[in-house]
């Protein structure tokens, strides 16, 4: 197996700036809860809000819907925020949107909460795979449709510490 660079530390710094000052722009000053998606989006979330100048309410929430490197199709609740998110101002960040499911599905569920807004920020897209189309406020890159790791995405709960988006091959 063999890891390449795909996006280095340095652009992603430089772009997660980039995003953090759109979204201080868009809140104004306004409190936002922040919502990173377990577990790939704990390195993204981590940098974003430090980035960041508008004041965050931090959650947490797990899904699963990912095995080996195919999708399943479904998708299980791990793990719920403890916040009540009615009224307030909601940004979901995800680590990666490949075929749609899980955000799509985690939006419904949070819609359904009665926020007073929903966004979501997503470090990467992969357009080709995209089988539920769904509106990414905030997006760091779009891919091509390779499997990715690094910067909070594994492979079988590998390669999450690297600083940078790796492209992972098996040869
Ligand atoms: P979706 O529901 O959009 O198909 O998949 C979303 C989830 O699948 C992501 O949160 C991530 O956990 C996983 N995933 C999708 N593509 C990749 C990839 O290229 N690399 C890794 N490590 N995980 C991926």
């Amino acid at each position: 197996m063999s890891v390449s660079t795909y996006i280095s530390a340095e652009k992603i710094q430089a772009r997660v700036e980039e995003i953090a000052r759109i979204i201080d722009m868009d809140y104004n000053g306004e409190e936002v809860v922040v919502i990173g998606v377990l577990n790939g989006s704990f390195m993204f979330v981590a940098d974003l809000i430090r980035a960041m100048e508008t004041p965050v309410f931090l959650d947490f929430i797990a899904v699963s819907s990912y095995e080996g490197t195919e999708s399943t199709g479904e998708l299980k609740m791990l793990k719920d925020v403890k916040v009540n998110v009615e009224g307030k101002h909601v940004l979901l960040v995800e680590d990666i949107v490949d075929t749609g499911l899980t955000i799509s599905k985690l939006k419904t569920l949070m819609e359904g909460r009665s926020p007073k807004s929903l966004k979501l920020a997503s470090l990467l897209h992969k357009p080709a795979r995209t089988e539920h189309k769904v509106d990414i406020d905030y997006l760091g890159f779009e891919i091509e449709d390779k499997f990715v790791i690094g910067y909070g995405l594994d492979f079988n709960g590998l390669y999450r510490e690297l600083p940078y988006i790796g492209e992972y091959s098996a040869s």
